[in-house]
């Protein structure tokens, strides 16, 4: 979107000049935060069939809407019915598929691997502080929709967070706990704490001996880029981070999470110019949702528009097992194929780590390191010996929608099981 004005398009953005669009407290007054407006803006872009469509939808949606001038203006409201980006922002009740009978609220078992509020401590050396539970935008097939955001018709959330006033208990077990080495502040989105908490948190942490790296989670520089615009703003609380660690020979830095090449524009590239600027490293995390991103001329488009503004595409994940978003599910041979299709096309350095998240906590694990994959079945096993040497880990493909194997889950790892003996004996 490399159009000067191009929010311009929109009708409602007719009128909007470019210090406006720029402005990040206009953006945020201008965010969406309610199905009834959002319902009111896309009647006025598209169409009312749409609207109605989006209505539909709401008693299976895990997440709150909550979206920013900028994400709206990046539609496509002329085609929006088959747009990318409405796609992964909007959900229609006319694209519904039930969800996978392997579906749990929290599929990654965060909650068992939570020593305290708010910590995941699952990996020895990586902790994951939760340190708030909101966004600039809500996405549909958020992973943590068990936490983030507000109730929903479908999912009342869990309420245990790190909050500003619990954040000592956090920060003491990561005190306590000397393999603790890596923390990733997260959320939520850490961009929704104010840069007068999110700073002191920061030192706090970069202030700990054993702690080398931090990392912070935010989706800011895709949903509202001009936010880094502003070294005084948020972003001053990234830049102090970034010199303490300089000074201290740890590593800091930023994970954002783009998954569409429409998504990078000029506001983009100037945001990622002024985090480059400051020597700030970004990494990239990409979720793969079908009718979105599945293909390789346009997971390839994003790869490449992510290297051009310096943003390293860090993993290209299988989207989790999310309420309400099973339409998004791509299978494991998807991301296989993919990665097949794209190594070789830049420098390795360069090239994403294809993930599975393994539902019930067993960690990140390359798409090709399962011990036996049943495409047929939809079903692959996995092993996460650092985690749990004895346990099987079983990932699920989405249900064919004439399903012609069991869909119920105990019959389904069942018929698994006694097709491929050999690999449960592995
Ligand atoms: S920004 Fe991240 S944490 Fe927030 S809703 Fe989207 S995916 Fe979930």
């Amino acid at each position: 979107m490399n159009e000067p004005l191009f929010w311009q398009r929109l009708r409602q953005y007719r009128d909007v000049e470019r210090s406006a669009f720029l402005c990040e407290r206009w953006q945020l007054r201008n965010s969406l935060r309610s199905a009834e407006r959002l319902y009111d803006f896309i009647r006025m872009e598209a169409s009312q069939a749409l609207a109605d469509d989006f209505a539909a939808s709401l008693a299976h949606n895990p997440m709150q809407v909550r979206l920013t001038p900028y994400v709206l203006a990046l539609i496509d409201w002329q085609n929006a019915a088959s747009d990318p980006l409405r796609r992964q922002f909007i959900p229609l009740a006319s694209e519904y598929v039930p969800d996978h009978p392997a579906l749990a609220l929290d599929s990654l078992s965060e909650h068992r691997d939570s020593p305290v509020p708010g910590v995941v401590h699952r990996y020895p050396g990586k902790a994951l502080l939760l340190a708030t539970r909101s966004c600039p935008v809500y996405c549909r097939f958020c992973t943590r929709s068990y936490l983030v955001g507000g109730d929903t018709a479908a999912v009342t959330k869990a309420h245990e967070v790190a909050t500003p006033n619990r954040w000592q208990q956090a920060l003491t077990y990561i005190r306590d706990t000397p393999a603790i080495e890596d923390v990733v502040v997260s959320g939520g989105d850490a961009y929704n704490l104010p840069a007068r908490h999110l700073w002191p948190l920061l030192e706090a942490l970069l202030n700990i001996k054993h702690v080398r790296r931090v990392r912070v989670a935010s989706k800011a520089l895709a949903v509202l880029p001009c936010a880094l615009l502003d070294e005084c703003g948020w972003s001053s609380a990234l830049i102090a981070a970034q010199q303490l660690a300089r000074e201290q020979r740890k590593q800091f830095s930023l994970q954002t999470h783009f998954n569409h090449a429409r998504e990078i524009t000029w506001i983009t590239r100037l945001a990622a110019d002024a985090l480059f600027d400051r020597g700030i490293r970004v990494r990239n995390q990409t979720v793969l949702l079908r009718g979105v991103n599945d293909e390789p001329q346009g997971l390839g488009a994003l790869l490449e528009a992510l290297v051009a503004i310096n943003v390293e595409p860090y993993y290209v994940y299988l989207h989790d097992l999310v309420p309400g978003s099973e339409t998004l599910r791509t299978p494991l041979s998807t991301a296989i194929r993919l990665e097949e299709a794209l190594r070789g096309r830049t420098s390795g350095y360069e090239f994403p780590r294809f993930v599975v998240d393994l539902p019930g906590g067993g960690g990140k694990r390359h798409v090709c390191s399962f011990r036996h994959y049943d495409p047929g079945l939809g079903v692959s096993l996995f092993r996460a010996p650092a985690i749990d040497p004895e346990r099987r880990y079983y990932h699920f493909d989405p249900l064919p929608a004439q399903a012609s194997h069991p869909a119920a889950l105990s019959r389904l790892i069942e018929a698994f099981d006694n097709a491929h003996p050999q690999a449960l004996a592995r």
